[in-house]
């Protein structure tokens, strides 16, 4: 292939991943592929700079400003920041500053993998939030920003100024809204940053407000107007304001310290509970960083350093398929085991038909694989160097793996669905979702176990849950059970017949009603009795649920009255609380939660503490109370320990609210 076909052919492709990153927030390749075929082009381009071509990726900023959102025109370009992938390119960024004659000290800073955004303030309000759009055009997505709760409305003093910085998604927050997305049968997003760019482009604020979004600011516009000279007291200078600043900022006076700043939060990165995909390092001298200047796209005083993607190449053992409770069937890679970031991976998954035939993915072969926003591990590509010739393509199976139907793919979707409402993998689903976390959260009660007691004939339905009891020394029997585990699962099935409503409703499993769903309705119709006689009318009234939810939500009701007698008559009827019994003995108070805890979601903490008078924040400051802090807690801890603030564990948060 010739040079200028080639260059052809690297810019058709990146715009198309262009459009799907930053329009679609759905990538279909990671980044660091991305990343590869743009250094490519780059380089063919600077071979022949005369066939460049005009709408070559190099010659803008990436995204665009989608058309049905207003435009804001950015009085200061929004810019892009050259990557390095090696301490290599590190260094030679620090040399050519260094040539100039001019020598810098920088300041590092994590690179958050979110959405750049820009917020503007008048006397100190904030008045107009945008989208970096292609850099010199953005979206007008003032509405949306306001309900992210990081995001100073009113600053402290009444300055007009414009702030940068980027919106992102928390990990826990992510892995909440996969999992509602999941019991609703909706796609799930691939990784933070791309569920933080598909809520934050929302046309509805109140969906932006119900993703949770928090920001990090970096950038102050012309800070020098403030008497401001460089990066290091521009950060200090909006901290101040009460702008979120990412806390891990440092200033380092050396390229040594640049480098011992990037081994550190290569190693401690996954202690965040945000995603960071590297480190910018930035010019600390506005004075330099004017001398320097920019390109076309990104600033010539700041580079960002890419942590190398965490992928290791193993062999695909097998591609087997599941037909999940809404009837989808997802091709599932069954791996030779290997480590990905600390912990040992056996499935992947290969997200559709599509996703494996453009990559002709074949069973045998030797594939990629990475944790896609280090949560889901995913088979990215084939390693062809290793490809056996007599590998068979890969063919999508016709018939449900369950129950035999024939699979339907649906129109505008690239999965396929068995459509039989009997088929037992769908009812076998079901009932493992029942028991699961996001549900009725029955400890020991898991898909394996589940399984076998269903293939044993046991639990054929949800309701046999309940009745398992009467097979206690058939259960004994059970290799590996035992009676002492018997016993612990029997009493956590008695235990969450008295689990409050909504995990109820959300084991009902009603298609498009996750967890947040089901609390609405909990909340509005107190119990099951009640719920069980409302219709699509009752439904529709409630502000956050449109026609298609409260369709099927009707429809639900309509064929399953007979399981609701059950569940009652089995002494299933949790019944809504009212807010009054719960002792205010957080009011007042501010408090912050951070790292992974044993006993509860970051929603349901947050829940807790609301219903306990409190308020739940995002972030630490002056004003926090205290911070609840669980395992591996990252920058949060830091901060609250710099500031001084009374740090208790979950055992004593426990302890507090029962009143130990
Ligand atoms: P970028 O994400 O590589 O870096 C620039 C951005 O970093 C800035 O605009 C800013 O928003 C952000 N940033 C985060 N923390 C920052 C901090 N502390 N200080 C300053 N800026 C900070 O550049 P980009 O132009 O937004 O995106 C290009 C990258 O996106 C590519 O290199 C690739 O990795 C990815 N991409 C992937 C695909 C795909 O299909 N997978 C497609 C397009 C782009």
């Amino acid at each position: 292939m010739d040079h200028k076909q080639r260059m052809k052919e690297l810019v058709e492709l990146l715009n198309r991943y262009n459009y799907e990153y930053y329009v679609l927030d759905s990538p279909s390749v990671s980044d660091f592929e991305y990343d590869m075929l743009l250094r490519e082009l780059e380089e063919l381009e600077r071979l022949y700079p005369e066939d460049i071509l005009p709408d070559s990726p190099t010659q803008r900023v990436g995204g665009a400003a989608q058309t049905e959102f207003k435009k804001v025109q950015h009085k200061e370009p929004m810019l892009s920041l050259t990557n390095a992938f090696s301490y290599q390119e590190v260094l030679d960024f620090h040399n050519r500053i260094i040539k100039t004659g001019i020598t810098p000290t920088y300041v590092c800073e994590l690179k958050i993998d979110g959405i750049a955004s820009t917020a503007h303030y008048e006397n100190g309000e904030f008045v107009l939030g945008a989208t970096r759009g292609d850099g010199v055009v953005g979206e007008n997505i003032t509405l949306n920003m306001k309900t992210i709760k990081t995001l100073p409305l009113k600053l402290k003093e009444k300055y007009n100024l414009e702030v940068r910085g980027e919106v992102y998604m928390r990990k826990d927050v992510f892995n909440r809204l996969n999992e509602e997305r999941k019991a609703s049968g909706e796609e799930l997003f691939k990784n933070p940053r791309n569920a933080a760019g598909g809520s934050l482009r929302q046309l509805d604020p109140s969906i932006t407000k119900s993703r949770n979004l928090d920001i990090f600011n970096y950038i102050l516009v012309n800070a020098e107007q403030y008497n401001i000279s460089t990066q290091y007291e521009a950060l200090k200078f909006l901290e101040k304001l009460g702008f979120n600043v990412c806390p891990t900022y440092r200033h380092c006076k050396t390229i040594q310290e640049v480098f011992d700043y990037i081994e550190y939060w290569h190693d401690n990165r996954h202690n965040l509970d945000f995603e960071t995909d590297g480190i910018v390092i930035k010019v600390n001298e506005f004075e330099y960083q004017k001398k320097l200047g920019f390109t076309a796209k990104t600033p010539r005083w700041a580079i960002a350093y890419k942590f190398p993607p965490e992928e290791v190449v193993t062999k695909l053992l097998e591609i087997q398929f599941n037909t999940g409770r809404t009837g989808k069937v997802n091709p599932l890679a069954i791996l030779e085991p290997v480590l990905i970031d600390g912990s040992v991976v056996q499935k992947a998954t290969l997200n559709n038909e599509d996703f494996i035939k453009e990559r002709d993915i074949r069973v045998g072969d030797y594939v990629v694989v990475r944790k896609a926003g280090e949560i889901i591990p995913e088979v990215v590509r084939v390693d062809f160097t290793k490809r056996d010739s007599k590998l068979k393509p890969f063919e999508m199976i016709k018939n449900c793996p369950s129950c035999g139907q024939p699979l339907v793919r649906k129109e505008d979707e690239a999965a396929y669905y068995c459509l039989n409402e009997q088929c037992e993998g769908r009812i076998l689903a079901s009932i493992i979702y029942f028991a699961s976390r996001p549900a009725m959260d029955i400890d020991g009660l898991g898909e394996k176990l589940l399984t076998l007691l269903y293939e044993k004939g046991y639990v054929r339905k949800i309701t046999d849950i309940y009745r398992l009891k009467n097979y206690r020394e058939e259960l004994i029997q059970i290799d590996r059970l035992g009676e002492k585990s018997v016993d612990s699962i029997l009493d956590a099935i008695e235990v969450s017949k008295n689990n409050p409503l909504d995990r109820l409703i959300t084991g009902l499993g009603i298609k498009l009603v996750g967890s947040k769903v089901s609390k609405i309705l909990a909340n509005k119709f107190k119990s099951l009795e009640n719920l069980r006689t409302k219709k699509f009318e009752d439904f529709i009234q409630i502000d956050e649920i449109g026609p298609q939810i409260a369709q099927s939500i009707e429809d639900f009701l309509s064929k399953n009255q007979d399981l609701i007698d059950e569940l009652i008559s089995l002494g299933i009827n949790p019944v809504v609380e009212s807010a009054e019994e719960f002792k205010q003995i957080f009011a007042g108070q501010t408090i912050v939660v951070t790292g992974k805890l044993v006993h509860y979601t970051r929603d349901e903490i947050n829940d807790i503490i609301e219903k306990y008078g409190g308020k739940a924040a995002g972030s630490v400051s002056k004003k926090t109370s205290f911070v609840v802090a669980g395992e591996d807690a990252g920058s949060k801890l830091i901060k609250a320990q710099e500031l001084g603030i009374k740090i208790i564990n979950e055992e004593e948060f426990r302890q507090l609210i029962s009143g130990e």
